[in-house]
């Protein structure tokens, strides 16, 4: 576990203006970017934090004994899921909720083994969405070898929920040797992609209509932990595991700069990017880099053992298209790089505001 046991992820110099007591919620607090970080350090950290909470980690690193052993330890993590539509191209919320959380366990290095489930339900929902969704959990809980072993349910009105909300729940067992953190990346270090960007976002977005995209895009969505486990074997020393979902890769990037206060310098030809993303994304003025993706992970790890771990994403379903697209740097400290394709160099900041609201 990390003993640099700051919130520096929520404290970045993006949102130095404290939030005020007179102002409302609006939708890009619940983007992931930088709204959300100033959400979380001036509401939820002065009364919810504790030093687990405050590490910023997609999952808590905790031990059920010595809280100061590295026996025993477990990962937990939780997510709500409120995603609209409930169904789009390649999954849907049932699938999404299982593997949402499988991955943030995942990204501490564990072993997933447990799920909670609690599902908020709207009065009209039909009883066959219902099951298509349970159906959908069941098939992803069994690809991740997860099991889920408590569950919640509660029926709201007509029109005080839209359709059906899930959170998940997990918990999984970090192995001894096992120390990836947020807070570990080193100057020196790669910096690898699972595979293309803005995958789920851009499915999500055009699943919705209205905006008559006509592309062919499937969500990414997948459990990772069988894709990390291969990674893990034969590049034993990662750093950093975290999955670019809100706020995409450039934001998560940017939390994980500021951990462990370092530098990233991207190269803008090496990012996976799918045709056909990079075409909506221009047409709608998006960046496929702040775009939410539900299959991928970033793994930040020695030099040494970079080609190791390209080789066993390769290997695996959902590291085809995997690729090493920069490099930790020791400054500038706390900023993303890219080197775009023009040689010339630009600063990566987090998401501010909200691109597409309700894509988790
Ligand atoms: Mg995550």
């Amino acid at each position: 576990m990390s003993e640099k046991n700051t919130s520096q992820v929520f404290e970045g110099s993006v949102c130095p203006l404290p939030l005020k007591h007179d102002e409302q919620i609006i939708m890009g607090h619940g983007s992931g970017g930088g709204m959300t970080h100033r959400l979380i350090r001036d509401t939820f950290l002065p009364y919810l934090g504790s030093p687990a909470l405050r590490e910023g980690n997609d999952y808590a690193g905790v031990s059920l004994g010595d809280p100061a052993s590295l026996h025993g330890r477990i990962a937990v993590s939780t997510d709500a899921h409120v995603i609209s539509p409930l169904f789009y191209p390649g999954g849907d919320i049932g699938r999404l909720s299982i593997c949402g959380t499988v991955n943030d366990v995942a990204m501490s290095g564990a072993v997933p083994l447990y799920l909670t489930a609690s599902f908020i339900i709207e009065e009209g929902l039909p009883i066959s969405t219902l099951v298509r969704v349970l159906e959908s959990m069941k098939e992803a809980a069994a690809e991740a070898d997860v099991q889920i072993i408590a569950g919640d349910t509660k029926v709201v009105e007509k029109g005080k929920a839209d359709g059906l909300f899930i959170t998940t729940t997990g918990i999984g067992w970090i192995p001894e040797d096992v120390n990836i953190a947020g807070s570990m990346a080193q100057p020196g270090d790669a910096v690898i992609i699972s595979g293309t960007l803005g995958d789920h976002g851009i499915a999500v977005l055009a699943a919705r209509g209205g905006l008559g995209l006509q592309v062919e895009v499937q969500s990414d969505q997948a459990p990772l932990n069988g894709m990390i486990q291969d990674c893990l074997k034969v590049a034993p020393h990662i750093h950093v595991l975290r999955d670019p979902t809100r706020g995409g890769l450039a934001t998560t990037l940017n939390e994980i700069v500021g951990q462990s206060k370092v530098g990233i310098l991207l190269e803008e030809t090496s990012i996976p990017v799918r045709p056909e993303v990079a075409s909506v994304c221009e047409l709608l003025g998006f960046d496929p880099l702040y775009v939410a993706n539900e299959g991928k992970v970033i793994i930040i790890l020695p030099e040494e053992e970079a080609q190791s771990a390209l080789d066993a994403l390769h290997n695996h379903q959902y590291g085809k298209n995997a690729t090493r697209i920069g490099s930790v740097t020791a400054k500038p400290a706390g900023r993303v790089l890219l080197r775009t394709s023009l040689g010339t160099q630009r600063i990566l900041d987090v998401l501010m505001g909200e691109m597409l609201p309700r894509i988790c």
